[in-house]
């Protein structure tokens, strides 16, 4: 076991109780910490953590936290609420919102969240069938469309996504970025997840490039990606 997870505090049941947290099995051939959440877990189950896409974003984001020494670190939680695209592009703030609202909120607070849920899910659709990296090469911006929208909420910041990576593990993604420029190029998702302040805008619709700039005042308009 790697360093990093004991720096992580531990429940006080984790060596003494017998069943897995996750699984409700005997603990009897070890125990760990998921690295999703705090649960104390059964092998099996850790092994079912580690083929999970979003495995390497909880890792990164652990390594991360321990290396500016916060304490107690909660993990990116599990969110089992989520299907396997919306856990590719939700931000992990987001994540331990929702996963906190969907496990302990009031019926009301439930409610409201799994409405939450399901326009995060309609941006995963989007996901799933929007554009491969270089597909919308060439095209004029009053044709390529944003169908990803992720912004901070003071507004500081914008990525507008357009293209996603064609193969398996969806880090590499392309579109419009507005920091302190405006600009297009290559985003990577699992670090814009991993931002602390980031979030998905669940109820974005897909738009074009040249509407976008429009909207935010940008003079160079009208170009050609
Ligand atoms: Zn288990």
């Amino acid at each position: 076991m790697d360093n990093e997870q004991t720096t992580r505090s531990t429940k006080d049941t984790f060596f003494t109780q017998a069943t897995c947290d996750r699984c409700g099995g005997r603990l009897e051939s070890g125990r760990t910490m998921s690295r999703f959440n705090r649960d104390c877990i059964c092998m099996e189950c850790a092994a079912k953590e580690r083929a999970r896409g979003d495995y390497p974003l909880a890792v990164a984001v652990e390594r991360e936290a321990v290396k500016r020494g916060i304490r107690d670190y909660p993990g990116i939680g599990l969110c089992e609420w989520a299907s396997e695209s919306l856990r590719t592009i939700l931000p992990i703030t987001q994540r331990r919102f929702l996963d906190s609202l969907l496990r302990s909120g009031s019926e009301d607070t439930r409610r409201e969240a799994a409405a939450m849920v399901e326009a995060a899910e309609q941006q995963a659709k989007a996901f799933e069938t929007m554009p491969k990296t270089g597909e919308t090469d060439g095209q004029p911006e009053s044709r390529v469309k944003a169908h990803l929208h992720y912004f901070v909420p003071t507004r500081t910041a914008d990525w507008w996504i357009t293209e996603r990576d064609a193969d398996g593990r969806q880090i590499q993604a392309f579109g419009l970025a507005r920091l302190w420029e405006t600009e297009l190029g290559y985003i990577n998702l699992e670090e814009l997840q991993a931002l602390p302040l980031v979030e998905l805008d669940f109820y974005w619709k897909p738009t074009t490039l040249q509407a976008v700039r429009e909207s935010i005042g940008d003079e160079m308009r009208g170009g050609v990606i």
